[in-house]
C-alpha cells in the first residue's frame, strides 16, 4: 500500500484553527493512506530549510521548514505573488517580475526538493500543490526520485500568449512534464496548457490526455474541478438558523433583501466592480432603494504586496462614495466588512443572503460561490449570480451568469435574482446541488488520486 505524501507551501499542522476545505481534504486522504505533509513552517529564520520540524497525529507525520527573510520575499511574497498570481488571473498589467525574484523562487523549490528527497520512501506516491512549486517535480528527477508525482494547480492556467509574457517563462513551465499527473481546474484551462506545451514547447498530444513532450517524456493533464465537503456545509447552514450571529444580522435587515459577498480582498474578485454593479442597481431601480443591501465581508490577505493596499483604499472610497450617495438615516446601502469570520457563521449568513453575488474577474474555481448554494434552505433557496471567468461556472451554469465588467448585466441580474418566482429558484437550486452532491471534496481528491496511481496503458515513448 503506497503511502501519501503531500506538499504545499503551508501544511495546515493537527489543531490549528485555520481549517479550510483543501487542509481537511488532505487531511483525510493522508489519514486514510498514512502519509507525510511537508512544507513551510510560517516562521522565518536564518536560514531557509536549516531544520526540519516534525510532528506526528494518527497516521500523519508532518515536517515543515522554516524560511529566510530573504527567500520568503523573494519566493513567496516577490515570484509567486507578484508575477505569477497576477499572471494566472489574466493581471499582465499589475506582473512586477524581477530577476531576484525568480531566483529566489528556483532556490527555496530547490531546498524543498533536497529536503523532501531524504523523507521519500520507493512507493510513496507524491502530491505537490499550486503555483508557488511548479518547478518541484524537475528537482526532484534531478536528485534520483522516480516516485509518480501529481501537480494540482488551485488557479486558472491563462491562455499561452499571456503566458509568453513572462520573461524565462519556459524554464518555469517546461518542468511541469516532469509529473506523471497535471491537475487542473477546467477545459479551458486544460487547453490553455496543451496549447502552450504543443505551440511553445514542441510536445505533442497522444491520446488519454497524455502528453509527450520534446524530451520525450509523457505525462498526463486533466479536468479535476476541486470542492467543498458539501455534506458539512449543509449541516453548518442548517444549525446555523437560530445562532446568536445569524439572529443578529437577520434583526438588523429586517424585512429588507440581503445580497452576500465573501472574498479575500484581492483584486482578482472584482469587488470595484462589484460595488458598482449594485451601484448601477440602485441608480436605475428607486424603488430598491432602502429595501435592498450588500453585505461584503472582505478580509484583507497579503497586505505586503502593495497593489492589496491601493485596493483596499480604492474600495473604501467607493463603499463610502456609494453610502453617501443613497444612504438614508435608517438604512445603509453597503455594509463593507474587513474581517473573516469561520465556516459556522458565514454558512448561516449565505442562508440568510436572497442572493449570493459572486463576481470575479478570474478565479480557478471560487468555492464561495459553491458554499452559498450548498447553504440555501431546500424549501425557500436564494440565488446566485456568478461571474463566467469563476471556475465554478463551469459546473454551476444553473446560476444567473454575468460578465463582471458589465454593469448593467450584474444590475439586471441582481434585479431578476431579486424577483425570481420561488419554483425557478428551486429549479436552478436543486440542479446546483446536484452538481455538488455528486463532485463534492472527497470525490475531488479520490478523482485525482485514482488517476495519479493508474498504471500507465502503455509503456513510455523513447526515441
Ligand atoms: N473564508 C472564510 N472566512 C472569511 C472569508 C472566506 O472562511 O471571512 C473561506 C471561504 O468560506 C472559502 C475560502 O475562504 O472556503 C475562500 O476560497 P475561494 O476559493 O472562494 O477563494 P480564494 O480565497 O481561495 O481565492
Amino acid at each position: 500500500m503506497s503511502r501519501l505524501v503531500v506538499i504545499s507551501n503551508r501544511v495546515a499542522l493537527p489543531k490549528q484553527t485555520q481549517t479550510g476545505g483543501l487542509a481537511s481534504a488532505m487531511n483525510a486522504a493522508l489519514q486514510e493512506m498514512g502519509g507525510l505533509w511537508f512544507g513551510w513552517s510560517g516562521n522565518i529564520a536564518a536560514e531557509t530549510g536549516k531544520e526540519l520540524h516534525e510532528v506526528e497525529d494518527g497516521h500523519i507525520a508532518y515536517a515543515t521548514i522554516d524560511m529566510s527573510k530573504a527567500d520568503h520575499d523573494d519566493y513567496y511574497s516577490g515570484f509567486a505573488n507578484r508575477a505569477l498570481w497576477p499572471l494566472f488571473h489574466y493581471r499582465a498589467d499589475l506582473v512586477d517580475y524581477r530577476r531576484d525574484h525568480l531566483e529566489g523562487y528556483l532556490r527555496v523549490n530547490r531546498i524543498f526538493a533536497k529536503r523532501v528527497a531524504k523523507l521519500l520512501k520507493k512507493d510513496d506516491v507524491v502530491w505537490v500543490h499550486d503555483y508557488h512549486l511548479i518547478p518541484l517535480a524537475a528537482m526532484l528527477r534531478e536528485l534520483g526520485v522516480e516516485n509518480r508525482i501529481g501537480f494540482f494547480l488551485h488557479t486558472p492556467l491563462p491562455a499561452a500568449g499571456l503566458l509568453i509574457t513572462l520573461p524565462r517563462h519556459r524554464e518555469l513551465l517546461e518542468p511541469l512534464a516532469s509529473y506523471d499527473l497535471v491537475g487542473l481546474h477546467t477545459q479551458r484551462d486544460l487547453r490553455a496548457l496543451e496549447d502552450y506545451f504543443l505551440h511553445e514547447l514542441g510536445a505533442a498530444m497522444r491520446t488519454g490526455g497524455r502528453i509527450r513532450a520534446a524530451n520525450g517524456r509523457i505525462f498526463r493533464a486533466g479536468v479535476f474541478p476541486i470542492s467543498i465537503d458539501t455534506a458539512e456545509a449543509v449541516e453548518l447552514a442548517h444549525r446555523a438558523e437560530d445562532s446568536g450571529a445569524v439572529g443578529k444580522l437577520k434583526a438588523s435587515i429586517d424585512d429588507r433583501a440581503l445580497i452576500i459577498g465573501v472574498d479575500r480582498l484581492d483584486y482578482s474578485k472584482g469587488l470595484p466592480e462589484r460595488f458598482d454593479g449594485f451601484a448601477r442597481l440602485l441608480r436605475d431601480h428607486k424603488d430598491l432603494r432602502g429595501r435592498v443591501s450588500l453585505l461584503q465581508i472582505a478580509p484583507p490577505s497579503r497586505s505586503d504586496v502593495p497593489e492589496y493596499r491601493s485596493l483596499r483604499r480604492e474600495l473604501e472610497r467607493s463603499a463610502g462614495h456609494i453610502n453617501g450617495q443613497y444612504a438614508e438615516p435608517d438604512w445603509v446601502p453597503i455594509r463593507y466588512v474587513n474581517k473573516s469570520f469561520g465556516h459556522k457563521v458565514l454558512a448561516g449568513y449565505f442562508r440568510v443572503a436572497k442572493v449570493g453575488l459572486v463576481t470575479p474577474l478570474r478565479d480557478g474555481m471560487n468555492l464561495v460561490a459553491k458554499e452559498y448554494v450548498a447553504c440555501q434552505d431546500p424549501q425557500d433557496p436564494g440565488v446566485l449570480v456568478l461571474s463566467r471567468f469563476a471556475g465554478a461556472a463551469q459546473e454551476l451554469d444553473a446560476a444567473l451568469l454575468v460578465n463582471p465588467s458589465d454593469l448593467d448585466e450584474v444590475s439586471e441580474a441582481l434585479k431578476r435574482a431579486l424577483e425570481m418566482p420561488l419554483k425557478e429558484r428551486r429549479m436552478r437550486w436543486q440542479s446546483m446541488m446536484d452538481v455538488l452532491e455528486r463532485n463534492d471534496i472527497t470525490y475531488w481528491r479520490n478523482n485525482f488520486l485514482h488517476a495519479l496511481m493508474e498504471p500507465p496503458k502503455v509503456k513510455p515513448e523513447i526515441y
